[in-house]
């Protein structure tokens, strides 16, 4: 199957879950993750419609960015962000997706003010509560999203996950509705109702992710087939 077909079929799956859920496949924004693929796979993406691209390495982004590889398409950043490389990420994307302590906080509006420009980011959150996972815990998120409200610099327009991998098929379904709740709650108590964006699910489980009330999704594999981490 071409990235074409690939995304086509997706779409169909996308609509089916957001039906289910009361809406339909225009309320959800498909991310393209497109780690380890190059140039040709990202744009062959855009040309059938993907609505973004995600990168999850700095070094990756920068050179595919150099080759124009996201052209006619908004580029987010989705994966762990070091602090020192922030520098090469703020100014570069429409949405930092993947910010999840205050330290990373401070350094993209540190950033963003010496440019001038104020940054689109969601706050991530570590639903499953892992040790070696990156994101805000549960019950540190409404303090880190009045933070972030207090930084003229740095913009949040929701909030994004990954939760751990699945044992069983619809396993990381709790984790979806618990983000759903939260979601709920900090949007109406801080954010006036104002926040877009849930990010949840990925290439196995995009349509509960959709079913319990996310609206952008992040596949990979399922657009572009399986990355091959031994080349
Ligand atoms: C790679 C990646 C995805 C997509 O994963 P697939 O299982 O290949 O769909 C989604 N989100 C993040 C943060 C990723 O790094």
């Amino acid at each position: 199957m071409s990235i074409s077909e690939n995304i086509a079929a997706i779409r169909q799956q996308i609509d089916l879950a957001a039906r289910r859920s009361g809406r339909t496949g225009t309320d959800i924004t498909l991310v393209g993750a497109s780690k380890m693929n190059g140039a040709a796979a990202c744009r062959e993406a855009i040309a059938a419609g993907i609505d973004v691209l995600g990168e999850n390495r700095v070094q990756e982004m920068t050179q595919k960015l150099a080759e124009n590889a996201y052209d006619g398409a908004p580029l987010h950043f989705i994966g762990h962000l070091q602090r020192n490389k922030v520098k090469q990420v703020v100014g570069k994307v429409a949405l930092i997706q993947s910010v999840g302590s205050v330290a990373l906080l401070d350094e993209i509006e540190k950033t963003a003010e010496k440019l001038d420009i104020v940054q689109d980011i969601l706050l991530e959150v570590n639903i499953g509560g892992e040790e070696a996972k990156s994101g805000f815990a549960p019950q540190e998120l409404e303090e880190a999203a009045r933070y972030a409200v207090s930084l003229a610099h740095v913009r949040v327009l929701g909030l994004m996950t990954i939760p751990p991998v699945e044992k069983q098929p619809h396993g990381n379904m709790p984790f979806f509705t618990r983000m759903r709740e939260l979601f709920v709650d900090i949007n109406q108590k801080i954010y006036d109702n104002k926040l877009k964006y849930l990010s949840m699910g990925m290439s196995g489980d995009f349509a509960d992710a959709i079913e319990a009330g996310g609206n952008m999704v992040r596949v990979g594999t399922a657009i572009f087939g399986a990355r091959n981490y031994s080349k």
